[in-house]
């Protein structure tokens, strides 16, 4: 199987292409090395892996492969806040540009179109949760950005026929994320003596899905060829943020005078929540995101 990741140097990413080396699985990676990316992975001189230095919003050109898989995007909720710019490039306009050097190969050699997409596209909901047929309804930037490249990716099978995947899937957490991330910044800010800023009273609530879960869930996925089709990704493990810094706090041994309450997420999601049953029916189910005390054993 020859798969063209792209993105694969950041969080979600690598976990994926970790595991698609183990199963012998040839990469190229595209991924335009930012703030977010690990500029040295263990892979780097695997004899199946090869990266290529490049913004897809601007390549011109797509390697022959079985599945586009693109998890590349700019992924922080606070920055697309302070300034949308990149999210649009990256986000809509990455996309749009994939997609048309899709439709411009012949259909023989046409890849899977596999988007990464997140819950936030639904927006926020109080109680129960979100299905796959549900309303978008994006709440900040971020979640605009990937709503509109679901858009995309779903016009684009209807009008010229492209076989595409979308999974939706819940805060991930694990090895390997950037510092922003709400767990890596709580062991940053411990571990430099620096009190951790939670948003507003911190009663926010996310589904928090490990890493390897996430992933699993998309070998499944292309394991069982699935196409033309989109599933939400969640292992129900709902957390609020300020239940994530007191986790973290316990883990190191700290105390709650180490949190700091600061100015609310401007458009705040109260609580995302989808129901995973669709791809439960698949035969996935999360076997590592109980609580977030198992990550220690990984
Ligand atoms: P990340 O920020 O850790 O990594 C993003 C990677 O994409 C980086 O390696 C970066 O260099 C690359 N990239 C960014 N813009 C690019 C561009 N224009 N061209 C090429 N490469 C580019 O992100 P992540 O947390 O691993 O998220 C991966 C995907 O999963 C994203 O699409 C994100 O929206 C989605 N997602 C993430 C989460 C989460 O909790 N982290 C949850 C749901 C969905």
């Amino acid at each position: 199987m020859k798969i063209l990741v792209t993105g694969g140097r950041g969080f979600i990413g690598s976990h994926f292409v970790e595991q698609a080396l183990k199963r012998k699985w040839s990469i190229i990676d595209i991924d335009k090395l930012t703030y977010a990316a690990h500029q040295s992975l263990p892979w780097d001189n695997h004899k199946n892996y090869t990266l290529i230095k490049a913004d897809i919003s601007e390549i011109d050109h797509l390697t022959s492969c079985d599945i586009l898989i693109n998890f590349a995007a700019e992924s922080h909720v606070d920055n697309s806040i302070t300034s949308s710019n990149a999210f649009v490039k990256s986000n809509i306009l990455g996309v749009h540009n994939l997609l048309e050097l899709v439709r411009g190969k012949p259909s023989y050699d046409r890849p899977l179109f596999f988007h990464i997409s997140t819950d936030e596209v639904y927006g926020d909901r109080l109680t129960g949760e979100f299905t796959e047929e549900d309303k978008l309804s994006p709440s900040n930037p971020y979640s605009a950005t990937k709503a509109s490249a679901e858009m995309l990716v779903l016009a684009a099978h209807r009008t010229y026929g492209l076989d595409y995947l979308i999974t939706r899937s819940s805060n991930n957490y694990g090895e390997r994320q950037y510092k922003e991330k709400l767990i890596p910044k709580c062991i940053d800010c411990l571990e430099n003596d620096k009190s951790i800023p939670i948003h507003g009273d911190g009663s926010y609530i996310r589904d928090w899905t490990f890493v390897k879960d996430n992933v699993a869930a998309l070998i499944l996925l292309i394991d069982k060829k699935v196409k033309n089709n989109i599933f939400n990704i969640a292992a129900e493990n709902y957390l609020t943020n300020l239940d994530v810094a007191s986790t973290v706090i316990g883990w190191m041994g700290k105390d709650h005078s180490s949190i700091r309450y600061v100015e609310n997420r401007w458009g705040q999601d109260v609580r995302y929540a989808v129901a995973a049953s669709k791809i439960k029916n698949l035969g996935w189910k999360p076997v590592h995101s109980k609580g977030l005390f198992n990550w220690l054993n990984h």
